[in-house]
């Protein structure tokens, strides 16, 4: 199981903020800026580069989902930035795939 299948067992606590059938959104542990969630499908993807045709659906569903949270956390006005890591380049540590939502400061161009 990865960490993210034991967050959304409830098997390790996590700050919720929101769930549906298909992903769960939770407070990053170690936020990067003001507010920092990460939205997980909990069918498990390993990375977006291990999608395939039978993700279409649920990596469309996460998209429009992140959008929602962002608008129900107050974020739509001042903006936000969406972010998926593959890789060690991208920075990914965890092999579930994940959307960073973040917002609450503005965010530097291009990123680090
Ligand atoms: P990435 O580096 O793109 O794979 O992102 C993994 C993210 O998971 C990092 O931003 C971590 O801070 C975050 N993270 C790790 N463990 C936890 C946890 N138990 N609860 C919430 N977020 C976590």
């Amino acid at each position: 199981m990865t960490l993210f299948e034991k967050i959304i067992a409830r098997e390790i606590p996590a700050d919720i903020v929101f769930e549906d059938e298909h992903c769960l959104a939770f407070r990053d542990i170690h936020p990067q800026a003001p507010t920092h969630v990460l939205l997980v499908p909990k069918r498990p993807i390993p990375r977006l580069g291990a999608a395939t045709p039978a993700d279409h659906a649920l990596l469309g569903h996460l998209l429009l989902k992140a959008g929602d949270v962002a608008r129900a956390l107050g974020l739509d006005a001042t903006g936000f930035r969406v972010v998926i890591n593959h890789g060690p380049d991208g920075g990914e540590t965890v092999p579930h795939l994940h959307i960073h939502l973040l917002g609450g400061r503005p965010l530097a161009w291009p990123p680090g």
